[in-house]
């Protein structure tokens, strides 16, 4: 199982050495057989390759099972023909992947905002309001004089249907509960289309119960009830805006998972970006990487019917979720003191004593 690593910048090569670390660590306890390999992109290769993300580290991308990103600053990046590639963007329309996938979940130890809550915001990836996305050529937001701008919004029903699939699929393996959000009261022809869409492939999953919610109206039930949802399936930006909003109830953006998916190629990538204001000083939290890592290994397992890659997600999961439940083990941005190499230890320490996967 090939796994290609991209460290990306800023905090991404110390986060990601540290889900290397763990990873190294599963694969000896469970004879995984993976194969890691790092691929410099980023701000690392602009002056050798004159790109942020060279055809080659593309090409390794594509050709491995699974990827961890590590975050990009794409703000530091030159224009697009100097070289300042999205690696991010240009990697999820390449391996074509649709389904952003962001759970958000209550932890003992952790100080959360929401109690109980444990849920996945199921984002469509491809089109929507971003206007790096929803065009064929050139942008999709333009300003046809100094005073007026527009962005334009794409929904497809093809993007409606494998996202909705994507959203009652994993809803089939968890509590069988799909909440579609949109706002179809302002915006009746593309939500529209959407809830038309969603409705459809909820007749293949006559075990989900499927209700819906305006965009508006969820903000503020996520705050009240947030254990009453299961799945939500939403278009780019809701899902955007409600993910991260998820995240800070239960922990903040250092816990925030998420995996990007498509039928053929997934990547690991944390909610975060590449926090350049503590760059370089090992106190970046790892976790919300390593729990998109084990993201990726659960979804490996069922792409190659490979039970022990869940497993192997299993134990990672709950280490991680060990090791938070400890708050000597906690970095900065959770209120503590522990550095991204004392919280991989830890994490590493837990698989390696854990007897978890001993028989499997
Ligand atoms: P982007 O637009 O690229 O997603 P952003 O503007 O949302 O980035 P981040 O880079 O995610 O900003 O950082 C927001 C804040 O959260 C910063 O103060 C940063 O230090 C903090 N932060 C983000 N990720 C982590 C992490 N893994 N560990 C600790 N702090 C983090």
């Amino acid at each position: 199982m090939h796994i290609a690593i991209l460290p990306g910048d800023d905090i991404g090569p110390e986060i990601t050495a540290a889900a290397r670390q763990v990873l190294e660590v599963l694969d000896e306890k469970l004879a995984l057989g993976l194969r890691l390999e790092q691929h410099p992109m980023g701000l690392a290769t602009l002056d050798s390759h004159a790109s942020t993300l060279p055809r080659e580290v593309l090409d390794e991308a594509r050709a491995a099972d699974g990827v961890i990103l590590g975050p990009v600053s794409t703000y530091d990046y030159p224009p697009v023909e100097q070289g300042g590639i999205n690696p991010s963007a240009h990697i999820r329309i390449a391996l074509d992947l649709f389904a952003n996938i962001r759970p958000s979940r209550t932890r003992a130890g952790v100080h959360y905002v929401a109690e109980d809550m444990d849920l996945v915001v199921v984002r469509e990836n491809t089109e929507g309001f971003y206007a790096d996305r929803n065009m064929l050529d050139g942008s999709g937001e333009f300003q046809p004089s100094p005073d007026m701008a527009l962005a334009i919004r794409k929904i497809s029903a093809g993007a409606c249907q494998r996202i909705a699939r994507a959203a009652f699929e994993l809803a089939s393996r968890r509590d069988k509960h799909v909440t579609m959000v949109h706002k179809a009261n302002v915006l009746k022809v593309t939500d529209g289309l959407f809830i038309r869409e969603v409705v459809k492939v909820a007749d293949e999953f006559p075990d989900v119960r499927l209700d819906e919610m305006l965009v508006d109206a969820m903000a503020a039930r996520l705050i009240r009830e947030p254990r009453i949802f299961d799945v939500i399936v939403t278009s780019n930006m809701y899902g955007d805006i409600l993910s991260d909003e998820a995240a800070a109830l239960c922990g903040g953006l250092g816990l925030a998972s998420a995996l990007n998916a498509g039928e053929r190629h997934a990547v690991a990538q944390a909610v975060h970006g590449s926090a350049p204001d503590i760059a370089g000083r090992g106190i970046a939290n790892p976790a919300a990487l390593m729990l998109s890592t084990a993201m990726l290994l659960d979804w490996l397992a069922s792409r190659h019917d490979r039970p022990i890659l869940a497993v192997a997600a299993d134990l990672l999961e709950g280490s991680v979720n060990a090791t938070l439940a400890n708050p000597a083990n906690h970095p900065p941005d959770l209120g503590g003191k522990a550095t991204t190499q004392h919280f991989a230890a830890a994490v590493a320490e837990h698989i390696q004593s854990s007897s978890q996967g001993d028989h499997a």
